[in-house]
């Protein structure tokens, strides 16, 4: 795997292919939200920076460096990760993992690469580091990585250079859970895409949990029979589930705002390829058909989530806001 096997961060790697085909300095800061794939980008980096043969995208993938680092064996390569179980790296580790071994000459490669988890060095461990950032030896390359940078002493940040990752594209994000698993629903996977903000690791992570896909059902079901739907069933039956689904309010209403969105698109072309469940395709253009719901109404339907969003972020009765909400809907949908 090089660089260019990794989906999306085309910044972050492009900045991290210079320094592999010149001199690389002695200390890179990878900087980003929690699962966007620093320790992915930091392994392929230092697989760059051990290769014999380097390019722009990283290792070369052949030669024995690349071959050890791709088996987890390399010898000049380290990984100063949080233990599990604990709240931060030891010092004593710190001691013994990095600064005892530094000046160990480097057994294949030209160098020896370190990548340290940042996010668990407390003030302690960061200053038992600085000494070393500070002057490291001539064949040492450390690679820290670290979601909150504010959590770093200013030593630290100005004796690294920042590189930072943003978050993915929702297409990527899709590529890359399709590439993890195969037989992943096409609209599992963007459901995941689009609630995981742009990172890949709470995209993998909610493909893991039920209650976004259960929750995404049952919206699509009380949205299609909205305009069936008494006011009673409303209040009740309906109203249950939200009240259980408290908790993921905003949630809820984000993906109610996905399915009102498909609705809207097949209002305008019944053909579109938006939707990739047949069945449940066919259902939502016969309930548009049937009830002339057109892009204009779903509109004001999509208002109406707003309008409960913003009341519930500022604490507002949750139940009334609740009811308010689905009286408000089967109005807008039945007589726009
Ligand atoms: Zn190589």
């Amino acid at each position: 795997m090089s660089f260019s096997e990794l989906v999306g961060q085309n910044e972050a790697k492009q900045r991290l292919g210079v320094p592999l085909v010149g001199e690389p300095g002695h200390a890179f800061l990878l900087v980003g939200p929690q699962g966007i794939g620093k320790k992915t980008l930091g392994r392929e980096f230092a697989k760059g920076l051990l290769c014999s043969h380097p390019t722009e995208n990283g290792g070369c993938g052949t030669c024995p460096n690349c071959i050890y680092m791709r088996e987890h064996t390399h010898p000049d390569y380290k990984e100063l990760l949080l233990p599990s179980g604990e709240k931060n790296i030891k010092v004593a580790d710190v001691r013994s993992k990095i600064l005892g071994d530094v000046g160990i000459m480097s057994q294949i490669a030209s160098r020896k690469v370190y990548l340290i988890d940042a996010d668990a060095l407390a003030e302690e461990g960061q200053n038992a580091l600085l000494k070393t950032l500070e002057e490291p030896p001539k064949h040492v390359v450390f690679i820290l990585t670290v979601s909150d940078e504010s959590k770093l002493l200013p030593t630290i940040l100005s004796r690294t250079v920042s590189v930072r990752l943003l978050p993915n594209t929702e297409k990527e994000v899709v590529e890359v859970l399709k590439k993890n698993d195969p037989d992943i629903l096409p609209e599992e996977a963007e459901l995941f895409a689009h609630f995981s903000g742009g990172v890949i690791g709470s995209a993998m992570g909610l493909s893991q949990t039920d209650w976004l896909v259960n929750d995404y059902e049952e919206v699509t079901d009380f949205l299609l029979r909205l305009p069936e739907i008494s006011k009673t069933e409303l209040l009740t039956d309906v109203y249950s589930f939200f009240d259980e689904e408290k908790e993921h309010f905003q949630d809820v209403l984000m993906l109610m705002d996905m399915v009102l969105g498909e609705m809207a698109v097949l209002s305008l072309s019944p053909d579109s390829d938006r939707l990739h469940d047949k069945v449940k395709k066919d259902k939502m253009v016969n309930v548009i058909k049937r009830y002339k719901i057109n892009p204009a109404r779903i509109g004001k339907m999509s208002s109406v989530l707003t309008v409960a969003s913003r009341a519930e972020k500022a604490n507002g009765n949750y139940e009334m806001i609740v009811c308010r909400m689905l009286l408000a809907l089967k109005k807008e949908c039945t007589d726009g």
